[in-house]
């Protein structure tokens, strides 16, 4: 028994889905979307943090120039008020040249800030000038050190103290480690050139700086201070690199999805367009198809089947037995069937059945069962293909009566024959009786004298005797009028048709013996005057009798059992002929006067009267019917008829017929 697989859902469904919208064709694209929105969002965090660090840097950084200029304006101001009390206390002490050089007060500034001290007198002359003009190791040069810059007191006594001093060691001094770790500091003046700085570094670049003056504490000098970590930009940070990353690998992500998406898409609409062509071609058979679960209900039926029993396909669906197209009075039987069928007892052949149609005719099927099994192979219910036999029933009927028709009417002839036959042989026994009897009695009426006429009841005897046998001869001849009444029914006929008609009847007898039968049929052949039933009942019998002939003898593979049936047209087209050949064993030296006598017969049950009755019809057509062997062994028997028949006179060989 062969298996249904279900592979898929029923595609009926699928058919009625709508087709895709735009919107989940480009669902793959929404990760990558929610990607985009993120990673747009993490540049905009960055950026607006970006800013509030630079801001951040930049309010720091004010506050630290203002807190580092406050602390360097102190010390000037200090180191000019140091200056300012010696200034005193060189006048107060009168203090000489050589003894300035070794007052406490100007080594202590020499070690602390100052880098030389000059004491000037009113007309600007050097009167004296710590440490002296010739450079000293031990004291860091001026130009080590970068410019100088100078505190100028004035004396009482006219002249001035003038203290020089290195800004740059000022700004050591002074700039807290913990500042100079985040700035660098310079000292710059209002054109922007460098009077002292923390760094060698003169290249601002993109740092933060921040300038402020120095004024009124230092003249023309702005303290400026310049941020040494640079505020990253956005774009350059981690983060940034991160997110661009992530955004390679969505994209990769995406591709494969894209991919895949479009792959799925593919296949489903491979799948989708399998499924409308499986259903196109479910819907277009003629075979209904039924496919019901382990339980009996019913979950897939097609077009045809629902056609089939009149009731839609909608109302079938999950239908349990009892079905409302079985027949209300073979329920149990039809209960029965299905229970057979679930346990898988249906016949593996197929089975007949009768339905009812909606409308309440009955229907004559013939139906498959199969075990129906899914994609992995579990056995899940059975599918039924059902064939409509109604219409092949209700012919097969009709031909099963119109052979009862034929043989019936076959007896008839063959009886009507019969009683000819007996009639033609009895005749002149009878009328030989008859004869005899007259003679008889008109002899024994000469013969007897005056004296002693004939007894009268032996001549009354003779007399019934004579009566009896021409009534004898009235009733064999009414019995052949009353049998054989039926008069040749002549139409313009085709011999094609009668042939393929007679041959047609004989199908299944032909196909049980294993016989294969060719017709050659000449197109365009001339239709003849005849009646087509007698002459279907001649080709009938010719091919009967073949096929007899050629079952009577052993299958023999190499010589396979064939008739052939042929008609044709003579030359000068006033004739038609139909030949049936076979190649059985032939007519073995028979001669067709020997075939066609009444009652020959070489068969067990055979009755000898249809070849008789087969020539009759034929002479009654004013044809002739011959047999030969065939060439290459068999029977070859052929009537040949007139195109044109008299219609009026019947021939002399209907004698037997009329
Ligand atoms: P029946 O068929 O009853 O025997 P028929 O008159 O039809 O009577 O046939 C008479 C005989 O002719 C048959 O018994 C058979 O011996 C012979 N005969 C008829 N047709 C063929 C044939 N095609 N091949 C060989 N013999 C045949």
């Amino acid at each position: 028994m062969s298996s249904h697989r279900l592979v898929t859902a029923p595609p009926r469904p699928l058919l009625a889905l709508p087709p895709r919208p735009a919107l989940r064709r480009g669902l793959w694209a929404l990760p990558l979307l929610i990607s985009l929105a993120f990673v747009a969002a993490v540049l905009l965090w960055l950026r607006a943090d970006e800013h509030a660090e630079l801001e951040r840097q930049r309010t720091e950084l004010i506050s630290d120039a203002l807190s580092l200029q406050a602390q360097v304006s102190a010390r000037i101001e200090h180191e000019s008020a140091l200056l300012a009390a010696f200034a005193a206390a060189l006048e107060a002490r009168q203090l000489s040249p050589a003894a300035f050089a070794a007052a406490p007060e100007v080594q202590q500034g020499l070690r602390r800030f100052w880098v030389a001290l000059t004491w000037l007198d009113a007309g600007n002359r050097i009167v004296a000038h710590v440490p002296d003009l010739a450079p000293r190791p031990d004291l860091p040069s001026l130009v080590a050190t970068g410019l100088s810059a100078h505190l100028r007191v004035p004396l009482a006594s006219g002249g001035a103290l003038v203290a020089r001093y290195s800004p740059t060691d000022m700004l050591r001094q002074n700039v807290p480690w913990w500042l100079a770790r985040k700035y660098d500091v310079r000292l710059v003046d209002s054109f922007g050139d460098v009077i002292a700085s923390t760094t060698d570094n003169r290249d601002l670049g993109d740092r933060q700086f921040h300038r402020t003056s120095l004024e009124p504490t230092l003249s023309d000098a702005y303290l400026e201070l310049i941020a040494r970590d640079r505020v990253t930009p956005w774009y350059r940070s981690l983060p940034v690199a991160m997110v661009a990353g992530f955004l390679v690998l969505i994209g990769a992500i995406t591709a494969l999805l894209r991919r895949q998406v479009h792959d799925v898409s593919r296949a489903e609409a491979a799948w989708r367009t399998e499924a409308a062509w499986r259903g196109a071609m479910e819907d277009s058979l003629t075979v209904g198809l039924r496919a019901r679960d382990l339980d009996g209900r019913i979950l897939y039926v097609n077009r045809a089947f629902a056609d089939m029993v009149g009731y839609g396909a909608d109302e079938l669906n999950g239908l349990r037995p009892p079905m409302p197209y079985w027949p209300p009075d073979a329920l149990d039987e039809s209960m029965q069937r299905h229970r057979r069928n679930m346990a898988g007892d249906a016949p593996r052949g197929g089975y007949e059945a009768r339905w009812r149609h909606r409308d309440g005719r009955p229907i004559d099927i013939i139906l498959f069962e199969a075990p129906l099994v899914d994609a992995s192979g579990r056995h899940i219910g059975w599918m039924g293909s059902v064939l409509e036999i109604t219409e092949r029933k209700r012919l097969e009927e009709r031909e099963r009566r119109q052979t009862d028709t034929m043989a019936h009417h076959a007896r008839l002839t063959m009886l009507g024959e019969i009683a000819s036959t007996l009639a033609h042989e009895l005749n002149q026994p009878l009328s030989a009786i008859s004869s005899y009897n007259a003679g008889v009695m008109n002899s024994l009426q000469r013969a007897a004298p005056e004296a002693a006429p004939v007894d009268p009841t032996v001549l009354r005897a003779l007399q019934r005797l004579g009566e009896q046998a021409a009534h004898a001869g009235r009733i064999v001849q009414r019995i052949r009028q009353f049998l054989t009444r039926r008069e040749p029914q002549l139409e313009t006929c085709s011999l094609n048709a009668i042939v393929q008609g007679g041959v047609d009847l004989l199908r299944r007898e032909i196909a049980r013996q294993q016989v294969q039968i060719t017709l050659t049929l000449q197109p365009e052949l001339a239709p003849a005057v005849a009646d087509a039933v007698l002459i279907e009942q001649v080709v009938i019998n010719l091919v009967r009798n073949a096929v007899d002939a050629l079952a009577a003898q052993p299958v023999d593979p190499e010589r396979p059992r064939r008739i052939e049936a042929c008609t044709l047209q003579t030359p000068d087209r006033r004739f038609v002929r139909i030949d049936v050949r076979d190649n059985g064993p032939g007519l073995q030296g028979r001669r067709i006067e020997a075939l066609c006598a009444p009652f020959y017969s070489t068969k067990v049950e055979g009755m000898g009267m249809g070849l008789a009755i087969c020539r009759s019809i034929v002479e009654a057509h004013h044809g002739a019917f011959d047999a030969t062997e065939a060439p290459g062994g068999g029977a070859w028997f052929s009537m040949t008829l007139p195109v044109d028949l008299p219609m009026t006179e019947p021939a002399p060989g209907a004698k037997a017929l009329a």
